[in-house]
């Protein structure tokens, strides 16, 4: 809409999953954001969203690509021919003497659709590689892999995010959504009000100061809690009989296991009290209706999937799941973690959510793709196996880098640092320079959210339109862009890389139709006329599926799976060496690795620098003062940080946010010990020792 000299765009916040909607106003003097109504924030914006238009001119921001061919040369600008006719070039050696698997690819969840979509496609028709996976594989796949086991499905809320607001019980998970994702607390404050939300997270966070119970376990043992919850739920009579027999298969398994489980002994382990669990099972199964909702405080382990299966085992037997106005959930936390785990991005992964070892699927989307189906490669390594294999005997020489900064993000990062630097090629693309980016040889300068149209899918599967509002710097252009450069220079026919996300979405529609995850009818039509579209919408006339599972979930016999899980503990307990825990996470400021949210200066002034949260006694026995600069030091690595003493944390575990670059870096101590089902990597515990810088 154009109001005089001005231009307004309705669109969503550019960071995390809730895409809070926002208008765009591009007025001469300067570009604005304002909040509007929309049902995931009312109306509300956090910090970053409302300073979400400092990126738009953002003093670093890339405006002509770069280039060196000398890893000890700086960066230099060069013209786009130039760069896309060397990465091309290099590839095409690379290729020649190792092989397509010798390139590898990195993709982000923050990607719209059409870029994780054609990502996918590049990597698979242009490159011939199966070595693609992507950042998304580090935020909620745990919670992915579990959903799949449970209901034969995966979407991280399979219900409106507004339906909460009815709720009289909340148990929030590992969550610490009024810092991550604040305008979330109003969908939570009204079961807050009625004296139904209770948090589990080892520190009193804010989310946790506003529940009527916080159940505070040491870190790695939330799967000892949900099986003494469980435990409860049948000691006290309040198991739903009925829904067990109806609705699921295998709770005498859970039973065998978790009847070891009672709370006093789940007490000594967790450390919370048993009356405390008690406390929450009967607020939950009181409750008229009542949520269960994880995050990445109880997935992010080695045993994430099972940790989160066990949660939904407790869903289960509280008769919650499939019924409208309850229900598990996790809330996914990338900007299009959603939409990034549906089109092709990931190793294992086809569009529409199809797995790349179905015979079907690969035939299916190799049909719309327009190859046999014996082209496409078959599933690669994980991210973090992808990672540790670079520039090795048997790894990538090369890698290309799109929405992901992994020097800040990947676990052990001080090991992922060297192995990107014995590469022979790494290519970013990237709005800015991030400190990815700027080890790269070559780096191509994009456009961002607001400079481009594009779709995303938010952490309720409700598929959004974020349109073009202001023009982009003249020299730069779209991830698509790049993507059809590369192409076109491999020998693919230039229409089958096109640029137009419109265009691309259309055939994401093809590719999906048939999938778990049909976006087939769906169209940018339907999206501008502002249908609230949430997948499935397997026909253009089809309303889409606000509230999956209510007839029957998503396993051929209808039923939902209880999974029989045990608890293992942390992959790295802490020792006389290393006697504390570590565990990482975010702040109300930053997003990720910070590459955008460090760029803008109100953020910066807020949080400006990595701390550890430690308790006064252990910071007292470790020889550190409130402010001052300490050490962490785990087996992997060591990390600068101010101290920040507070009583809120369990005076066995230290707490430090991940967004910070360099030596305040929170990764170069986390564990990359992975999940065997969703190699996720355990980044929310580790042993550490602390002491003064
Ligand atoms: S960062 Fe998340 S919670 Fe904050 S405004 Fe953006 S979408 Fe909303």
């Amino acid at each position: 809409m154009s109001v005089g000299a001005r231009v307004e765009v309705d669109t969503h916040c550019p960071y995390c999953a809730l895409q809070c909607g926002m208008v765009v106003r591009d007025e001469p003097a300067e570009t604005t954001v304002a909040p509007r109504e929309f049902p995931t924030n009312r109306g509300g914006l956090c910090q970053k969203g409302w300073t979400s238009a400092r990126l738009l001119n953002t003093p670093g921001r890339l405006t002509t690509p770069l280039l060196r061919e000398d890893r000890n040369a700086p960066l230099r600008p060069v013209g786009w021919t130039e760069a896309l006719d060397y990465v091309a070039l290099r590839l095409h050696e690379l290729r020649d003497r190792h092989g397509a698997d010798a390139i590898g690819v990195f993709g982000g969840g923050g990607l719209t659709n059409e870029k994780a979509y054609q990502l996918g496609k590049f990597a698979r028709l242009a490159l011939g590689t199966s070595k693609i996976d992507y950042n998304g594989r580090f935020c909620m796949s745990s919670a992915a892999a579990a959903g799949i086991k449970v209901f034969g499905l995966d979407r991280g809320m399979p219900f409106p995010v507004a339906d909460l607001a009815e709720a009289d019980a909340i148990l929030l998970v590992g969550a610490n959504v009024a810092e991550t994702m604040p305008p979330f607390m109003r969908h939570v404050r009204p079961a807050a009000d009625k004296g139904g939300l209770i948090v589990v997270d080892p520190r009193r966070t804010a989310t946790a100061e506003a529940a009527s119970l916080h159940l505070a376990p040491a870190p790695g043992t939330d799967l000892a809690l949900a099986l003494g919850m469980l435990h409860a739920v049948v000691a006290d009579g309040l198991l739903d009989h009925r829904y067990i027999a109806e609705r699921t298969t295998g709770f005498d398994e859970v039973w065998r296991i978790a009847a070891a489980w009672w709370p006093e002994r789940v007490e000594r382990v967790t450390g919370v009290p048993a009356a405390d669990q008690r406390a929450a099972v009967a607020l939950l199964a009181k409750a008229r209706n009542a949520y269960v909702l994880t995050a990445r405080g109880t997935e992010q382990h080695a045993t994430g999937v099972a940790t989160v299966s066990a949660w939904i085992n407790l869903c289960l037997a509280l008769g919650l799941c499939g019924r409208e106005g309850s229900g598990y959930g996790c809330l996914t936390g990338q900007g299009n973690g959603q939409g990034g785990r549906e089109h092709g991005q990931k190793a294992d992964q086809l569009p529409g959510y199809r797995k790349i070892d179905d015979p079907a699927a690969r035939a299916h989307v190799a049909g719309v793709w327009g190859v046999d189906p014996a082209e496409l490669p078959g599933p690669g390594p994980s991210a973090y196996e992808l990672l540790d294999s670079l520039g090795t005997e048997r790894g990538p020489k090369a890698l290309l880098v799109f929405g992901s900064n992994v020097v800040v993000s990947a676990p052990r990062a001080g090991h992922v640092g060297d192995r990107l630097e014995s590469l022979e090629l790494l290519v970013t693309s990237d709005f800015v320079l991030s400190e990815t980016a700027a080890v790269a040889d070559v780096v191509f300068p994009v456009t961002q959210w607001a400079e481009e149209d594009g779709t995303m899918t938010n952490l309720e599967g409700r598929i959004l339109l974020r349109g073009k509002a202001v023009t982009p710097p003249i020299e730069v252009r779209g991830d698509l862009d790049v993507l059809h450069g590369l192409a076109i220079r491999l020998g693919q026919p230039a229409e089958r890389f096109p640029v137009d996300p419109e265009t691309v979405f259309a055939e994401l529609g093809r590719a999906s139709a048939g999938g778990p995850a049909d976006y087939s009818g769906a169209s940018y039509e339907r999206l501008r006329a502002g249908e609230a579209l949430h997948w499935p919408v397997p026909a253009a006339d089809h309303p889409g599926t606000p509230r999956l599972f209510l007839d029957r979930f998503a396993h051929p016999d209808g039923r939902a799976r209880f999974q029989p899980v045990e608890h293992t503990g942390p992959a790295e307990p802490p020792d006389p060496e290393f006697p504390l825990h570590a565990t990482t996470g975010r702040v109300l400021q930053h997003y990720q690795s910070g590459a955008q949210t460090r760029r803008v200066p109100e953020l910066m002034d807020a949080s400006p620098e990595a701390f550890v949260e430690v308790h006064p006694d252990t910071a007292r026995l470790a020889g550190v003062h409130d402010g001052q600069w300490a050490t962490v030091t785990s087996r992997r690595g060591s990390v600068i940080a101010r101290v920040r003493c507070v009583t809120t944390i369990r005076p066995d575990t230290v707490f430090l946010p991940f967004h910070f670059p360099g030596a305040q870096r929170a990764n170069l101590l986390t564990n990359p010990a992975l999940d065997p089902t969703s190699r996720m990597p355990e980044f929310k515990v580790c042993a550490v020792r602390l002491g003064p810088a």
